[in-house]
């Protein structure tokens, strides 16, 4: 079933994360960071690893997004994710194709995943990492990630082993456009285990309850402390709502329980890349703002006119959020009207 591919050319391998067939979005966002990697890494090749069953249709995506090769596997044992036969079929791939990089998405399947695999093969991962380069004289992955409570960036290169392994949240990096008519080859290899290998079995899948995906949204309108209690959010909410966007929090909101985890932004929450994204009652800590400053569009709204978020704002309003959010919302439901 396995194929013959030449293995001179140093492979940056990106995980193609998908579930029931639906890739995740972060996939292709690292297919762009492995481009650049590509291109700053003489002679190397982009190419994406997918595992599941029945998936073969998500390799051309992958394709349109900058890998010339996937490697497949293909087999009902990988229906849904298990750790064990995704790490034992993913190391299997490594030991035989010695990719010099792997990327994987920092999700919940991605730090599960990729943990395994590193442990396996015996070499370094540096988890959610903000920035990927090569290192201009050791040509070797420089993979950066904040450290010490987000108050530093460490740099961190993986000299002895191979392969050097990441994992990036979404959103971190830019999505790439895609290439529609790009072809590409799929490697087909087999899994080789069998039901009865694999101490975990799935009884029943109980649906995620998440209500919202603020990753991926276009208007996010987040509050901070400033709200003063869970009441505020019922106020963003509503121009959220007039915006056809979501809500956000900052972690001190969601500490008080005024709002779900699943809505923070942040170091310690989602990392968001909005079109617009208005800040509340929100003064701007780094652990906040890293997870916000690929916004297009930041309004910021606080009565403190030397909060740090105004600093980093397309357009500020000091003033009393209980007075400005009511008014903003009066105008843009004006305006639709
Ligand atoms: P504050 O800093 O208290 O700011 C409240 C703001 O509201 C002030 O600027 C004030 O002027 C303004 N305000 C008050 N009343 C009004 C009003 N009526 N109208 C308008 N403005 C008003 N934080 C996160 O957000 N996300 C994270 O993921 C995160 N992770 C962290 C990880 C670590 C390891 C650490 C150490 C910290 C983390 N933090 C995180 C916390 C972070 O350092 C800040 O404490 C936090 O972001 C501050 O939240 P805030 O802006 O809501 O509150």
């Amino acid at each position: 079933m396995s194929e013959q591919v030449e293995t001179s050319s140093p492979r940056i391998w990106v995980f193609i994360e998908q579930e029931d067939g639906q890739p995740h979005p972060v996939s292709w966002e690292l297919l762009g960071a492995a481009q650049r990697l590509a291109n700053d890494l003489p002679g190397s090749v982009v190419e994406g690893v997918l595992l599941g069953h029945n998936v073969a249709g998500v390799a051309p995506q992958a394709f349109q997004y900058g890998a010339k090769r996937v490697y497949l596997i293909d087999d009902p044992i990988l229906e849904f994710y298990r750790t064990m036969p995704y790490g034992m079929g993913i190391s299997k791939l490594i030991t035989k194709y010695k990719p010099e990089i792997f990327l994987f998405g920092a999700t919940t399947l991605g730090r599960d995943l990729a943990g395994m695999i590193a442990t396996h093969m015996r070499t370094g991962l540096t988890a959610d990492c903000t920035e990927l380069a090569i290192d201009p004289k050791q040509k070797i992955l420089a993979a950066t990630r904040p450290t010490f409570g987000g108050n530093l960036m460490a740099t961190i290169l993986c000299r002895q082993h191979r392969p050097q392994m990441a994992t990036v949240r979404p959103r971190v990096l830019p999505m790439p456009d895609p290439i529609p008519d790009a072809t590409g080859e799929i490697i087909r290899e087999a899994l080789d285990m069998n039901e009865s290998d694999i101490p975990l079995r799935r009884l029943r899948l109980i649906p995620s309850e998440a209500k919202v995906n603020i990753e991926y949204a276009d208007v996010i309108v987040a509050g901070g402390r400033g709200l003063g209690g869970p009441h505020g959010f019922k106020l963003l909410g509503e121009l959220a709502d007039a915006l056809g966007g979501v809500v956000g929090a900052s972690r001190p909101a969601v500490d008080a329980g005024w709002m779900d985890y699943e809505h923070q932004v942040g170091q310690t929450g989602k990392t968001v890349r909005p079109k617009l994204y208005i800040a509340a009652g929100i003064s701007g800590a780094v652990q906040h703002t890293v997870g916000m400053s690929g916004t297009d569009f930041i309004l910021a709204i606080n009565s403190d006119p030397r909060a740090p978020i105004f600093q980093m704002a397309n357009a500020s309003i000091v003033g009393d959020l209980y007075e400005v959010i009511p008014e903003l919302i009066k105008q843009v439901k004006g305006m639709r009207n």
